[in-house]
């Protein structure tokens, strides 16, 4: 049952593609709860995506509908993503976008991992 106000899963988006294996994504981290690959348009030196394996459409149907193993294992890969990358010292920042006031623009969960440099303010100022 999808969260209220979401789109059911598509099984045709392009990170189901990716971890279908029928487009190729320069993978950093894999684990049975998650993938993690370069963004193809990166807005940092590092910027990599983090996704869980399930069929979810964003934070709110993951936090909703997935498993507590499946919610652990993606947040510690999050985190192992952070540390293979060696992020932890110099720091980072996570981000998931959720629906239309976000620009969320894949309807697969996924978080952002941008480091590498000072990132700036988290939102350029309201006009
Ligand atoms: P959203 O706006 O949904 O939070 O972010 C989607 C992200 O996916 C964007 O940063 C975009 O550059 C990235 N992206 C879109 N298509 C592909 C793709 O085919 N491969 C990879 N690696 N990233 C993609």
């Amino acid at each position: 049952m999808p969260v209220s106000g979401l789109p059911p899963y598509d099984e045709g988006n392009i990170f189901a593609r990716i971890l279908r294996g029928e487009i190729p994504a320069k993978t950093v981290y894999q684990d049975e709860y998650a993938l993690a690959f370069h963004d193809i348009a990166p807005q940092a030196a590092v910027h990599v995506l983090v996704i869980p394996k399930g069929p979810y459409v964003s934070v709110a149907d993951f936090s909703a509908q997935a498993g507590a193993d499946a919610v652990a294992g993606f947040w510690r890969a999050v985190a192992a993503v952070a540390h293979k990358l060696g992020l932890e010292q110099s720091g980072f920042r996570v981000l998931t976008n959720m629906g239309h006031d976000s620009g969320q623009e894949v309807p697969h969960f996924h978080v952002h991992i941008f480091g590498g440099q000072p990132l700036g303010p988290m939102l350029a100022p309201r006009r």
